[in-house]
């Protein structure tokens, strides 16, 4: 920690921020970087990307290509990231010229869920019960001895419910082992969960912690649908999910923002589901509701600047816009606006794909029941005729 302090060279306004990856957080990261000063140079194998419409350079090369992250990585000042599955040679490559936040192997452990689960185990904080798949034989043990259901998971490059199977009987096993396609696995007890909740936090290089507190999240199919904050749960449990944030960071060293999703079981347990070494869709709402929101946060970190406040001007609620909305032609977006608490964040995806989360509205009230309906309300008006 101290040889962190000493070492860790301040980036200043002027400087250029290294992104890898060109999505929608890319992007939020990179109008939170330009309004402080800072110039954005994103890395991707896309062009015309959500981050790059906004960054000052767009790099357009595959993570493997190492000569083309080598150069990245001379021309930037610091390298941080919106996307977590970058492969480990390229984060790599690059940290052997420019620092690297948050380090590889907080990135390493993230992109895999037996790597994560292991290790949140392993460091003592409360993980539903998994096992690790390997074979069919395998998983009929593991069905044996979690029961039913359980969820068959892809160990590596999961996210929004791909690649997840849920097991209701031993019989569904054969098939949800085929599926898998010979790829390792984790087979984890399903959680009956009374909510599933979220910590978005930041840390800085000396060991400086942030949170917005407890966002509550709703999901559809898979999909993040709604956030809100706070989330309604105990005083007791607002601290404990806080506590556990703060605990995963430290151990890991995090400098950046990390999202721990947990559930919340029906006797009043947290178990971690997962970490986001990265601001996160749950903590979009902390841009309009909050002084500093995530992207600001993880912009401060990296470029080792005090971090911000995370107070919340008022309760708040996001909903996210997927690319269904726009089946019958573009939405109603005046429709949508119309209510003035409510504001919308577009992403600039030209293609608008089933399921494709294109941008977000953001809702604020004097409670979390009316941001909720406010949105709610306005995301249905984008599709009123
Ligand atoms: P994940 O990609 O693992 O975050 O899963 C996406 C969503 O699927 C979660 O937010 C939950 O709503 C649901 N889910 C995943 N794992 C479980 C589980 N073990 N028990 C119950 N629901 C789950």
């Amino acid at each position: 920690m101290i040889l962190h302090y000493f070492f860790m060279k301040q980036i200043l306004p002027n400087s250029t921020i290294g992104v890898f990856g060109s999505g929608q957080l890319g992007r939020m990261f990179a109008i939170e970087a330009r309004k402080m000063g800072y110039r954005v140079h994103t890395f991707s194998p896309e062009s015309d990307t959500p981050t790059g419409q906004i960054a000052d350079f767009e790099t357009v090369a595959d993570y493997e290509d190492l000569d083309a992250v080598k150069q990245f990585a001379q021309s930037v000042d610091v390298v941080t990231f919106e996307f977590e599955n970058v492969p480990s040679v390229c984060v790599e490559t690059a940290a052997e010229i420019v620092a690297v936040h948050p380090r590889g192997e907080v990135l390493h452990i993230a992109q895999n869920r037996l790597r994560e689960k292991t290790f949140l185990q392993s460091s003592g904080f409360p993980v539903t019960a998994f096992r690790h798949i390997k074979t069919s034989e395998d998983l009929e043990k593991a069905v044996a001895e979690i029961g039913v259901p359980s969820i068959l998971k892809t160990a590596g490059f999961g996210y929004d419910g791909k690649g997840q199977a849920k097991i209701k009987s031993i019989e569904d096993a054969a098939s949800a082992y085929k599926n898998l396609e010979n790829q390792e696995a984790v087979l984890e007890a399903f959680v009956d969960f009374e909510r599933e909740v979220s910590v978005v936090a930041a840390r800085d290089a000396r060991g400086n912690f942030a949170n917005y507190g407890v966002i509550e999240n709703a999901h559809a199919n898979h999909i993040l649908d709604v956030s809100f904050a706070p989330a309604s749960v105990s005083e007791k449990i607002r601290n404990e999910a806080i506590e556990i944030a703060r605990g995963i960071s430290e151990t890991l060293d995090v400098v950046g923002v990390m999202t721990v999703e947990f559930f919340l079981t029906k006797d009043e347990k947290l178990l971690v589901n997962e970490l986001a070494p990265r601001p996160h869709n749950s903590g979009h709402l902390t841009i309009d509701a909050c002084a500093s929101n995530q992207f600001e946060q993880q912009l401060r970190a990296v470029c080792n600047l005090p971090l911000g406040s995370t107070e919340f001007f008022r309760s708040a609620a996001m909903a996210n816009l997927l690319g269904d909305l726009w089946d019958a032609g573009e939405p109603n977006y005046a429709a949508a606006l119309a209510d003035k608490q409510v504001r919308l964040h577009l992403y600039g995806k030209q293609e608008a794909r089933r399921g494709r989360k294109m941008g977000h509205l953001t809702a604020l009230a004097a409670t979390t029941r009316e941001a909720v309906e406010l949105v709610k309300k306005a995301r249905k008006k984008l599709i009123a005729r």
